[in-house]
C-alpha cells in the first residue's frame, strides 16, 4: 500500500498532495519530483509492473528483470505534467530535504495530514 500525504509550505502556503518520497503500490512504484521550471511538486509513476507477480519481498529497487520472468517492471519516462519536459526534474524527498519548490521561498514543506491510501 502507498500513502498520500498533504504537504504545506510553512512560509508561502503552497500545497501538494503526494507520497513525498519513493513509494509503492501493488502494481506501480512512484517517486516525488520537483520541476525547477514550474516550481511545483508532483508524484509520478516511475515503474509499473507488467503481468502477475507475488507481492512478496521482491526487491523493487533492483533493475527490471528479463522479459520472460514472471516479475517484469517497466521503467516509465517521467515528464512534468505542466511543461512536459524531463530535464528540469529532480527527485524530491520530504524526509531528506523538504524544501519548498518556489525558488523565491525558503520555506519547508510540512506533512500536515494523511490524505489517502492507494494500491
Ligand atoms: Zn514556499
Ligand atoms: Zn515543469
Amino acid at each position: 500500500m502507498g500513502a498520500l500525504y498533504r504537504f504545506r509550505c510553512n512560509q508561502c502556503d503552497y500545497e501538494f498532495i503526494g507520497s513525498g518520497e519513493r513509494d509503492r503500490g501493488f502494481f506501480s512504484v512512484t517517486d516525488t519530483f520537483e520541476c525547477t521550471t514550474c516550481e511545483i511538486l508532483f508524484d509520478a509513476t516511475v515503474k509499473s509492473c507488467m503481468g502477475d507477480f507475488d507481492d512478496d519481498n521482491s526487491d523493487i529497487y533492483s533493475e527490471p528483470v528479463a522479459n520472460d520472468a514472471p516479475l517484469a517492471w517497466q521503467i516509465v519516462e517521467v515528464r512534468c505534467p505542466k511543461c512536459k519536459e524531463m530535464w528540469p526534474l529532480k527527485t524530491w524527498s520530504a524526509e531528506h530535504d523538504g524544501h519548498c519548490p518556489h525558488n523565491a521561498c525558503s520555506g519547508i514543506m510540512q506533512n500536515i495530514a494523511l490524505h489517502s491510501m492507494w494500491d
